[in-house]
């Protein structure tokens, strides 16, 4: 018997029309940042509506390091972000000189939780950066309410969060200084590599539009398509090359245009992992509160107590299957980087340390077929039983 075929963890969902749009870009003689990008950024703002405005990125981790910087993080001052996380998340402030304070996660919803950030809150902290795990939006309200409190500023790493929302607001509208989006290949949406800034603050986008190609006011499309005389600029600041090109931007606006079918096919898949797992010992992702989105990026299980197989057990039975998984994440207070240089220790951390151990998250991407995914629940009924 032929062995079944490979069912990746994640696999990006690209058709005819993105291929159309990068060959169109290719084509138009213009393929760093210019009218795609600006497009993009343009039906970016629209989509979350608001008034927000958008500055397209290469990657969410150059979006946070601008975020950062354009609110005055700087040597000396914290932010506070959950270990549950990505490394970017935090890596950011210390390119900026800044240290990160890692705190606990929510055990229902794996969220950075808000009574940790209170006691971690010091005269240093300068930001609190939730990430909406999996796609779940944390208590933005209760985050908010300590931020104004202590007079700090809130940037949301919403690299997994497009389209989530918070009491009915999608991400991104909401009252945070900055809020990022990824376009990384296994995100909800694709650019292949990007992101997306977002702010309703015209000083920061402007600082970040800056910021983000070398400092210089006004950006090579500006340049070459104005009256003005083309070779004159101005450098204001030591800034970075974070800029997403056209040939991203055209598959990035294609993308955006299949969001909505997006999310309904994750919604579906979600339904039916609940209805073929809810038998077994273990604890599904939680569902958004009733009338809230959920952007589904990840789907996360985890070990019940009473379960009788390890986490690598079953990621080993899923492997032998044909199965790829991954595991969000290897917490930040276990990294040798972050763990050697605040000295984190594993109990300080129980819920996200406790979650880690029982944690596998499974394949959810849109362009998984129902077959596949009954393979990956009849494999994971068989590893569990
Ligand atoms: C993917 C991801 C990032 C980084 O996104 P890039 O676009 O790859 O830089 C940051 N934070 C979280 C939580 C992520 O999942």
């Amino acid at each position: 018997m032929p062995a079944p075929e490979f069912i990746p963890f994640a696999r990006p969902d690209i058709g005819q029309a993105e291929i159309d749009a990068v060959a169109h870009a290719l084509r138009s003689g213009w393929v760093t940042t210019g009218p795609e990008a600006r497009a993009f950024e343009q039906e970016f703002a629209a989509y979350l509506g608001g008034g927000v405005q958008a500055v397209a990125v290469n990657s969410a981790t150059a979006g946070l390091h601008l975020a950062l910087e354009a609110i005055g993080v700087g040597p000396g001052d914290e932010v506070i972000a959950p270990t549950l996380t990505f490394t970017a998340t935090v890596e950011v402030a210390r390119y900026l000189g800044a240290d990160a304070a890692l705190v606990d996660v929510d055990p229902v919803t794996l969220n950075i939780d808000p009574a940790r950030i209170e006691s971690a809150i010091s005269p240093r902290t300068k930001a609190i950066l939730p990430v909406h795990y999996g796609g779940l939006a944390c208590d933005m309200a209760a985050i908010h309410a300590i931020a104004t409190r202590h007079g700090v500023q809130v940037v949301e790493d919403a690299a997994h969060a497009l389209p989530t929302t918070h009491q009915g607001a999608l991400i991104g509208q909401l009252a945070s200084a900055v809020t990022v989006f990824s376009f990384y290949a296994n995100k909800t949406m694709t650019t292949g590599e990007g992101g997306m800034v977002v702010t309703r603050d015209a000083a920061l986008a402007e600082r970040m539009r800056i910021m983000r190609l070398h400092g210089i006011s006004r950006d090579a499309f500006d340049r070459f398509q104005s009256r003005t005389p083309a070779w004159y600029y101005e450098v204001v600041a030591p800034g970075f090359k974070y800029n997403l090109t056209d040939i991203a931007a055209a598959l990035g606006r294609v993308q955006l245009t299949r969001l909505p079918a997006f999310v309904e096919r994750r919604q579906q898949l979600v339904a039916r992992y609940r209805d073929g797992l809810q038998d077994l010992p273990l604890i599904l992702p939680a569902d958004a509160p009733p009338g809230e989105v959920h952007a589904w990026h990840l789907y996360v299980i985890r070990l019940a107590d009473e379960a009788r197989v390890t986490r690598d057990e079953v990621i080993q039975a899923l492997s032998d299957a044909g199965i790829g998984t991954s595991v969000h994440y290897v917490p930040l207070h276990r990294q040798p980087y972050w763990r050697d240089r605040y000295g984190l220790k594993s109990e300080q951390f129980p819920v996200a340390e406790k979650a880690y151990q029982r944690m596998v998250s499974i394949p959810l991407f849109t362009a998984m077929s129902d077959s596949e995914q009954e393979r990956v629940i009849a494999a994971l009924r068989a590893a569990v039983r």
